[in-house]
């Protein structure tokens, strides 16, 4: 540099170097810490990544003042069961948004307090590789060169962008969707994955016109139609209009008008006036601008290719979470995480579930772990199924739960009995995941859920007698 002052760089070594501080890298990190590593973590944004900031967390702030607000719209148009409100209520957004980033905020202040009792160092800047060990931040503070024995990348991923339709003015992706300043009058959302139909539900809970255009023929592909007929059934009363197999083709604004123009399934184009069209049609995982392909690790596709304890193909290198491939979820991404501070430790690891439970926190919600019926046709297995409905259920009767076609579903082997995979849709079956994980996990059959006395009155006895079911001798149904 001529004529200016020469920056110094100041060098860090670590024994353990994690890239992205998510639920995948903070999580490591902290492990690593726990075991005694010297662990230095470099964040560029907040801590907590995309579920902790702007994901999981926000998203379910949003979707539960969402619900509230609907439950109080409803209590006012027509009383709730002796519950009257005068008024209608009213929805100030830019307050909700700065509840939200109070949630947020508290998480995010909880994993820096949590990072610094484990003894990480936290670096705060875009972390760019060399090589494969040895990492450069612009921190706001000078330079740092990281050298490290091993390397954790839990960069994460980013939202998908539509090459003929790009983020930006009335275009959004979730980021956006969740920090709106003003509520949208009318709302398109383009892709009926979890993340879209979770927004354009709380959107819709809150007043929005909403309209979902889908390119398959299906919403939520990943699940069956059983699973997802109650939520198709609340979409239309709702009246959310659904747009399948359609696609999206461009988005055209003229002065203060903007509208979507989509294919219909028949071919046809129509045009779907909407103030704000939020693209949700899937995430990729982030592997460019810090240097991977100095760093000689082979690729899986568009992920980093891992093994069975998320090594990659470089010696010392380890890679986690969305940027090795689904599901893309925070709850493996942390799984992963711990296993591989563990395995750096020393300590004898695999991450070999045998399921990862995922959630839409749609309405109704939807939960599933393991295989899905036809899944299991597929794998060979001789398979029995059985349903309960949360119909025949006093808890979910006690607060309206029981009217929405919710229900919980076992499959099992013909032969032994044994759990391959539970499903449950329905108000608040987001809770039930975990028991379907862990019963899975510990290998049980259907007579160790029959067998196992469940709290009265819970929605856990659905899953009690679902598995009663499957065995022919139900109580409740
Ligand atoms: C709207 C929405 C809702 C979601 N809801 C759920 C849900 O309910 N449940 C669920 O399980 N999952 C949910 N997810 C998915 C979940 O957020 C991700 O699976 C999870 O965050 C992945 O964790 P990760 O640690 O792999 O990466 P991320 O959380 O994406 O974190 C990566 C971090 O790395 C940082 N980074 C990247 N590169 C660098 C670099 N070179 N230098 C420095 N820092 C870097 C980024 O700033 C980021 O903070 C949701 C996602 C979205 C978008």
């Amino acid at each position: 540099m001529i004529g200016g002052a020469l920056e110094m760089t100041e060098t860090i070594q670590a024994q353990v170097l994690v890239v992205g501080g998510g639920p995948g890298g903070y999580v490591a990190a902290i492990r690593a810490g726990q075991l005694g590593l010297k662990t230095v973590l470099v964040e560029a944004d907040r801590l907590g990544g995309t579920c902790l900031i702007r994901g999981c967390i926000p998203s379910k702030a949003m979707i539960h003042v969402a619900s509230e607000f609907d439950t109080m719209v409803k209590a006012a148009a027509k009383g709730r069961h002796g519950v009257r409100l005068s008024a209608p209520p009213a929805l100030d957004l830019a307050e909700t948004v700065a509840w939200k980033e109070t949630v947020v905020g508290k998480l995010n202040g909880g994993v820096g307090a949590l990072l610094k009792r484990a003894k990480v160092q936290v670096v705060e800047g875009w972390g760019v590789f060399s090589d494969a060990k040895t990492c450069r931040v612009q921190t706001p503070g000078g330079a740092v060169s990281i050298a490290a024995e091993n390397v954790i990348l839990a960069t994460g991923s980013r939202a998908v962008e539509l090459p003929h339709i790009p983020f930006g003015g009335p275009v959004i992706s979730s980021t956006e969707a969740l920090s709106l300043a003003e509520l949208p009058r009318r709302l398109a959302v383009v892709g009926a994955g979890y993340i879209g139909l979770e927004l354009g539900i709380a959107f819709r809970k809150f007043g929005c016109e909403v309209t979902v255009v889908e390119a398959q023929d299906r919403i939520l592909p990943l699940y069956d139609d059983a699973l997802t007929a109650p939520v198709r059934r609340w979409l239309e009363k709702a009246g959310v209009a659904l747009h399948l197999r359609a696609k999206a083709k461009a988005v055209e604004t003229r002065g203060n008008a903007t509208e979507l123009a989509i294919e219909d399934a028949d071919g046809a184009e129509q045009r779907i006036a909407a103030d704000r069209v939020l693209v949700t049609v899937g995430r990729r995982p982030l592997t460019e601008g810090f240097g991977l392909e100095a760093m000689a690790v082979d690729m899986d596709g568009r992920f980093v290719k891992v093994d069975g304890q998320c090594r990659t193909s470089m010696r010392g290198v380890y890679a986690i979470g969305d940027l090795v491939g689904e599901p893309m979820l925070a709850h493996k991404a942390s799984a992963q995480g711990e296993m591989v501070a563990e395995i750096i430790a020393g300590r004898k690891r695999r991450f070999d579930p045998v399921a990862v439970a995922a959630v839409c926190f749609t309405e109704p919600e939807i939960a599933s772990a393991g295989l899905l019926p036809e899944e299991a046709k597929a794998a060979g297995h001789d398979v029995m199924t059985a349903v309960f409905p949360f119909q025949a259920n006093g808890r979910a009767l006690s607060m309206e739960a029981g009217d929405d076609g919710g229900f919980v579903r076992v499959v099992a082997r013909q032969g032994d009995h044994r759990l391959l995979g539970v499903q449950a849709v329905g108000a608040h079956v987001s809770e039930l995941s975990a028991e379907f994980a862990a019963m899975l996990e510990m290998g049980a059959v259907l007579e160790d859920v029959a067998h196992t006395i469940h709290v009265h009155p819970t929605l856990s006895e659905g899953f009690h007698e679902a598995a009663q079911r499957a065995l022919g001798h139900a109580i409740h149904i």
